[in-house]
């Protein structure tokens, strides 16, 4: 599976981030993120905004001699690693949930 660029390709609905280097984690609804910065987004500029209260991102940029090539380790957590497959559509779902029911 070749990495989404773009918001508009992200396989999923919810948005997760996690960092490697400190206890920050974050969990977005992919419509939400698009509202606001639209589907053309740049995952990896999506990421740096995402990130920009990381403490330990403040700390490099604050004295980067400091810290050598210690960053913020901030990624989408669904996209590391093994992916799991993408999202059922919505619609997909809700039909499931109903046959289930009964
Ligand atoms: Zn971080």
């Amino acid at each position: 599976m070749k990495p989404p660029r773009r918001l508009s390709d992200f396989p999923y609905v919810r948005v997760r981030i996690a960092c490697t280097n400190c206890p920050r984690k974050g969990s977005y609804r992919l419509a939400r993120l698009a509202a606001s910065y639209g589907p053309e987004m740049e995952l990896d500029l999506l990421l740096e905004r995402l990130s920009l209260d990381c403490h330990v991102r403040r700390a490099v940029a604050d004295s980067p001699a400091r810290y050598g090539d210690f960053r913020c380790g901030a990624h989408f957590f669904d996209l590391a690693g093994s992916p799991r497959p993408p999202d059922l559509p919505a619609s997909t779902m809700r039909l499931r949930v109903v046959k289930g029911g009964r």
